[in-house]
């Protein structure tokens, strides 16, 4: 393969088939919860070196690193441990008279081996959270970080080889070794990134029918207008954007409303801001950093394109620090910054006649991955509930749905493919298998066996709760 040295192909490929082999099924509930344990070990025992490397790779606070990283994974560990006994319990359904005498049950069983391929942006979490659902679940896995984030995939490496590298494999590098471990044969295919990958993963898993899971971004509305408080609203929604410095898959990436309240909202924002990152973010120790100048240089390609007065605040950067001020900017919605998805510190105002007109520039784009909406107006709150779709929906708040363990999180549509979190991550990465038990005698079954005739048809109606036969019908089967 093109750019792949035959060791680094070597490499992937004795990952993976170590993954393979350590899977052996069934995986009891002792083998589970003790995988766990010893994810949460790594997370606290390690919890150094990842918050420094998240430090060197985003410039992320240790605070913010616990918070929004490794906290996180925590927490999705303990709640994945306390639903595990419930989750392993084969479920009972009711015995369908049809098919009497006979019990019937669900259980949940491993996939096998899976594949999870994490971005950069919160690069210990989208690991780590996806990897809790899938050893959860019974799996083994490969995982594959990001290499645009050097530092953390490294302590990964390291960490999991030691703490869990019985049934975890980890695969490093770019395009060439994530295209040859996609080569190989999975069962399932969890991917967090953008849309155009996302393409060439479902190509990928296409070639062994293997069930994929992709968790992707866009463009995340807010919708705002005078029935709030607008102050305690701008505190929200710049928390939410200028976290990591606006590289969060579902932070606001734009905000509606009419055109005198984003007037209005403006100082607040600018106060908000100031607040969070006082008068020079620069100089702020809580404000992160852009991942690459690569990344950066897109970022201000695009303000170039804004004129100055349509700066309502920051714009200043530096491209060796990687450095971004919080921005925030009045918008037509074509302007620049209206294309794709903007994953950078820059909040564009876009006004907008009413919420009709919101809902209407929501539905002509591609479906969100969220959707926030600051009001407090009933028929506004059902217009955007009834009226659009979107991955998560919240009403009064911006990016808190991800720390519900009970909600979903994915995307619909371009935002994405599957969920996870808790319970829906235990479904995604099991198979659900249908169980029934009948006996053998009394052997109930051959009352539905050929030659048919106008017993069996009786007793199929009755059993079956056909309708009424057609005349046509009728006759054919009192033949
Ligand atoms: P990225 O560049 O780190 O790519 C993600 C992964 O795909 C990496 O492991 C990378 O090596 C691999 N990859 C890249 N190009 C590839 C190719 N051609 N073939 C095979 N593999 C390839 O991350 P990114 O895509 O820049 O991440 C940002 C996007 O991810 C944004 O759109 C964001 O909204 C989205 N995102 C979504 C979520 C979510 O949970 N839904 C979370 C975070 C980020």
């Amino acid at each position: 393969m093109e750019g792949l040295e035959p060791e680094a192909q070597a490499a992937v490929d004795s990952a993976v088939s170590a993954a393979r082999a350590a899977f052996t099924a069934p995986v009891s509930l002792a083998d589970r919860t003790e995988r766990l344990d010893r994810l949460e070990a790594m997370v606290r025992e390690r919890a150094d070196d990842f918050l420094e490397a998240l430090a060197l790779d985003l410039g992320k606070h240790p605070t913010e690193g616990w918070t929004t990283e490794l906290g996180t994974v925590l927490a999705e560990i303990g709640h994945l441990r306390k639903l595990l006994p419930e989750w392993l319990r084969p479920r009972k359904v009711p015995a369908a008279g049809s098919l009497a005498p006979s019990r019937s049950w669900v259980e949940n069983q491993p996939l096998g081996t899976v594949l999870v391929i994490a971005p950069w942006n919160y690069p210990v979490q989208l690991v780590l959270s996806p990897l809790a659902g899938a050893l959860a679940a019974g799996n083994t896995a490969v995982v594959k970080p990001s290499e645009v984030t050097p530092h953390v995939a490294k302590v990964l490496v390291s960490a999991l080889r030691d703490y869990l590298g019985d049934v975890v494999g980890v695969v490093t590098g770019g395009v060439p070794e994530t295209t040859r471990v996609l080569q190989h044969r999975f069962d399932h295919v969890f991917y967090t990134g953008n849309a155009t990958v996302g393409r060439v993963v479902m190509r990928a898993a296409a070639q062994y029918l293997t069930p994929v899971t992709l968790e992707l971004g866009g463009k995340s509305p807010v919708w705002i207008d005078d029935t709030v408080d607008l102050g305690t609203a701008a505190d929200r929604i710049a928390w939410a954007k200028f976290l990591n410095a606006g590289q969060t898959c579902v932070a606001p990436d734009y905000v509606m409303g009419p055109p005198e309240v984003l007037t209005r909202l403006e100082p607040l924002l600018v106060a908000a801001i100031r607040k969070l990152y006082g008068r020079n973010p620069a100089e702020s120790e809580s404000y992160g950093r852009i991942v690459t100048e690569r990344h950066l240089s897109k970022l201000t390609d695009l303000l170039a394109d804004v004129a100055a007065e349509d700066v309502v605040t920051g714009g200043a950067r530096e491209l060796s620090q990687r450095y971004l001020a919080p921005t925030v900017i009045r918008s037509a919605v074509d302007g620049p910054f209206m294309r794709d998805e903007i994953f950078g510190p820059v909040l564009p105002l876009v006004p907008v006649e009413d919420h009709h007109a919101a809902v209407g520039t929501i539905n002509s784009g591609e479906k969100p991955l969220a959707l926030y909406v600051f009001s407090e107006d009933d028929d506004v709150r059902t217009a955007f509930r009834g009226e659009t779709s979107s991955g998560g929906l919240v009403l009064g708040a911006a990016l808190v749905h991800l720390a519900h363990p009970q909600l979903p999180f994915g995307g619909v549509g371009e935002s994405g493919i599957g969920n996870y979190h808790g319970e829906y991550s235990l479904e995604t990465f099991s198979h659900p298998r249908a169980v029934l038990d009948k006996p053998l005698a009394p052997d109930t079954l051959k009352v539905i066996y050929p030659p048919y005739g106008p017993l069996k048809s009786r007793l199929a109606k009755i059993a079956l709760g056909a309708p009424a036969p057609s005349t046509v019908v009728r006759k054919l089967l009192n033949r």
